[in-house]
């Protein structure tokens, strides 16, 4: 075979050879990020073992976790600049149906409220003030804006520096517990978003998202977790993926739909996540070394995998035989 020959056969085999199985392909299934994913796994394993709707179950999941107080989703998670704590969330089903909000205040659950917006609006995001309202209308209650004791600390910690640093994020994990969110080195806390996704027994897939964003934002800033594309994908044809990290990083890739792509185009899940996270470093590679951003995924098989920019990723897997915790590969640690 001349050299020219090699090269098209394997430009045109290369997706194939790609293709492993990185996980066990077993459905129901429910993964999600980080170890805090465990609990929010088990919580939409309810759901799925009964043969509900995977739709139902990221729900259940993400609801779990902004449930808890002492978690840095939800309204215990992290505050921004001023002290205030804006939560960003939404939810994607097998039929291209998503709903998000951005930047919404004193809402406990907005992964619901991204459900809400999904189901009642013709729309697809609600942003700040206005999702506010339209949770009201739509029977939340507003909840008082009061920091968790962890998150008040944490924000007294960083007021002595004030230092605005939002893209050195490289997780160091203190032992703290299951909800533990990543730190700093020197201990503080960054980010800690929750994304899962779920397929059920009747073989469709969901996900959702739910964060309070990078700590110690701007007001006002939304990361990629409630942009549909950016930290959520859903094809219920393919697979989906979700993401955590440095949001801007990963919105300046559309990076969920390009982990889908990907899959679409062959890859294993876990390959399509490192090809995304390739992405990222092709563009700077010496800015890639400096932050985090990793990729999860599931296949419509049932396949999943993920892969990180750095070292220190984990994810939660859940079915009939799995109940763990998984490192994530990486390029850089
Ligand atoms: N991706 C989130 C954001 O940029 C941060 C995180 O992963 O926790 O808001």
């Amino acid at each position: 075979m001349n050299r020219r020959k090699f090269l098209q056969w394997s430009a045109f085999t290369a997706p194939l050879l790609a293709y492993k199985t990185t996980g066990n392909i077993e459905k129901p299934i429910v993964v999600s990020t980080w170890d805090s994913g465990m609990p929010v796994n088990a919580e939409a394993w309810k759901i799925l073992k009964e043969g509900g709707k995977s739709l139902d179950a990221v729900e259940a999941g993400a609801r779990y976790i902004e449930d808890e107080i002492n978690c840095c989703v939800g309204l215990g998670g992290y505050p921004d600049r001023d002290g205030i704590v804006t939560l960003d969330a939404c939810i994607m089903d097998e039929n291209a149906n998503c709903g998000a909000v951005a930047a919404v205040e004193r809402i406990k659950h907005p992964v619901s409220l991204a459900r809400k917006v999904m189901e009642k609006t013709p729309h697809v995001l609600l942003a700040g003030a206005g999702a506010q309202q339209f949770a009201l209308e739509n029977g939340f209650a507003l909840e008082p804006a009061i920091l968790s004791k962890d998150a008040e600390n944490a924000y007294q910690q960083w007021l002595k520096k004030s230092e605005y640093k939002p893209v050195i994020n490289i997780e160091n994990k203190k032992e703290n517990g299951p909800f533990a969110p990543p730190f700093f080195e020197d201990g503080s806390a960054n980010h800690d978003t929750m994304g899962l996704l779920a397929i059920d027994a009747q073989g469709n897939l969901s996900g959702a998202v739910t964060t309070s964003g990078m700590a110690f934002k701007l007001h006002g800033r939304v990361g990629d977790s409630p942009i549909i594309g950016a930290g959520l994908y859903v094809d219920n044809a393919i697979g989906a993926a979700t993401s955590s990290g440095v949001g801007e990083e990963v919105i300046r890739i559309c990076g969920t739909h390009l982990v889908v792509e990907y899959m679409r185009n062959g890859y294993s899940s876990q390959m399509a996540c490192k090809k995304a996270c390739d992405r990222i470093i092709q563009r700077d590679r010496e800015k890639a070394k400096q932050i985090q951003v990793g990729f999860l995924a599931i296949n419509k098989q049932g396949e999943y995998g993920a892969y990180a920019i750095q070292k220190g990723f984990v994810f939660s897997v859940k079915n009939s035989k799995e109940n763990k915790i998984v490192p994530a590969k990486y390029f850089f640690g």
